[in-house]
C-alpha cells in the first residue's frame, strides 16, 4: 500500500465490499468484485473468492496495471491470465487476481465495482437492453457493452465503448460496473443506478415442500434448495419459459449447466436423470418448486435463487438474448472458470 491514504480507502473497500457480498440482489456466490487503484497498483479481489467474506478474509490481490493493460491493447492472450500480472511480494497466499481484473484496469476512476445485480441482469438480457437502459438512465454517464465472455474478450468490448466521462457500464448478459474517485461516490453511484433500474419482481405461490420431497424419492439424493426464493423460477410459468428456454448469463451455466431442466408432466427425479441420462444440478418442477442434487455447491444454490430473482423482474412480453451454443461452450470448457469453480468447491 503506498499511501496511509490509500490504505484508509482500502478499509473502506473492504467494509463496501461485504455488505454488497451480503446482498443476494447485487452478488451470488463468488460473482460480482470490487477494486481500488493505489499509484500503479490495482487492487482487486482474488478468483473464487466471495465479497461477502471482505471483512473476514484477506481476498484482495494486488496487480501490476500498466502491463496488463498493455497486453489488452496488445490483444496479448496474457491478459487473459491475470495471475500472470500479480505482485508476488506482497501476494504471500498466491491468490490469483479475478477473471475480471481488466474490467477494473480499464476503467480510469479510482474505485470500481462491478456486480450482478438482479435488476440489471434482468435488463441486460433483452435483445432492446440498449434503448429501454436509455429511458431509465437519463443524466448518468453510461455505455451499453453487448457479450462477450469475460476475460480479454471482454476487455476488448469494453475497450470499444468506452467514452471519457464514462463511470457506468452496463455488460449485455452478464451485469453492472460502476466507478468513482472515492469508495463513497462509487457507493452512491451504485446504489443510484440501481434504483434508476429497478423493477417490480412477479410474486409467486409457495413452494410445495412435501410434494417435492416425495419426488426426489428416498435415494435420488436430491434436496431443497437452500433459498426459498429459488422455488418461483419453478412455479411462476413465465419464469419458468424464460429459464428452460436457454442460458441467460455466464454464471448460471458455470455453476448450473447449461439452461434449466424442468420435469414433463408425472416426472419424478429418476424419471428426469433417466431421460437426460445425467444428473442435472437443479429440476424445476412446474407449480410445484425446484429440487437441488444433493451435492450441488453453495454456488449452485446462490444461482439457482439468481435465476428465480432475475426473471421475475422480466417483462413477459419483453425478447431474450440467450448465450449461443458455442457461448455455453466456451463458458464451460475454460480453465480459468473451472479453478474458479474448484475454489467455490473448497471453499
Ligand atoms: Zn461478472
Amino acid at each position: 500500500m503506498a499511501t496511509q491514504a490509500d490504505a484508509q480507502e482500502l478499509a473502506a473497500l473492504r467494509a463496501l465490499s461485504a455488505r454488497i457480498g451480503s446482498n443476494p440482489h447485487l452478488t451470488q456466490a463468488a460473482g460480482g468484485n470490487t477494486s481500488l487503484k493505489a499509484g500503479d497498483t490495482l487492487w482487486i479481489k482474488a478468483s473464487g473468492t466471495w465479497l461477502k467474506d471482505a471483512l473476514s478474509d484477506d481476498i484482495m490481490v494486488p496487480v501490476a496495471m500498466v502491463p496488463l493493460i498493455e497486453a489488452v491493447e496488445r490483444r496479448d492472450p496474457a491478459a487473459d491470465k491475470p495471475q500472470a500480472f500479480a505482485i508476488g511480494a506482497l501476494n504471500p497466499r498466491g491468490l490469483r487476481p479475478s477473471i475480471e481484473t481488466t474490467v477494473h484496469a480499464l476503467m480510469p476512476q479510482r474505485v470500481v465495482l462491478h456486480v450482478h445485480c438482479v435488476d440489471t441482469i434482468s435488463l441486460a438480457v433483452q435483445a432492446d437492453c440498449e434503448i429501454k437502459a436509455a429511458r431509465r438512465l437519463e443524466g448518468v454517464e453510461w455505455a451499453y457493452v453487448p457479450y462477450r465472455r469475460p476475460g480479454l474478450p471482454l476487455a476488448q468490448g469494453i475497450a470499444e465503448r468506452l467514452r471519457p466521462g464514462v463511470d457506468v457500464l452496463i455488460l449485455g448478459n452478464h451485469g453492472l460496473v460502476v466507478a468513482a474517485e472515492t469508495v463513497t461516490d462509487a457507493e452512491r453511484l451504485l446504489h443510484r443506478v440501481r434504483s434508476l433500474l429497478a423493477r417490480t419482481a412477479r410474486t409467486a405461490a409457495n413452494a410445495d415442500a412435501a410434494a417435492l420431497t416425495a419426488l426426489a424419492g428416498d435415494s435420488s439424493g436430491y434436496r431443497l434448495p437452500a433459498d426459498v426464493e429459488a422455488h418461483a423460477a419453478a412455479l411462476d410459468a413465465d419464469s419458468r419459459r424464460m429459464a428452460e428456454a436457454g442460458s441467460l448469463y455466464p454464471d448460471h451455466v458455470i455453476f448450473l449447466g447449461r439452461s434449466s431442466v424442468v420435469a414433463r408432466p408425472g416426472e419424478h427425479v429418476a424419471d428426469v436423470i433417466a431421460r437426460l441420462g445425467v444428473k442435472p444440478a437443479a429440476i424445476l418442477f412446474p407449480g410445484v418448486g425446484v429440487l437441488m442434487r444433493g451435492d450441488a455447491s453453495t454456488g449452485a444454490d446462490a444461482m439457482q435463487r439468481c435465476l428465480a430473482d432475475v426473471t421475475a423482474r422480466i417483462d413477459i412480453t419483453a425478447r431474450l438474448n440467450y448465450l449461443t451454443a458455442a457461448e455455453n461452450d466456451e463458458l464451460i470448457n475454460w480453465d480459468a472458470e473451472q479453478y474458479r469453480q474448484k475454489l467455490n468447491a473448497a471453499g
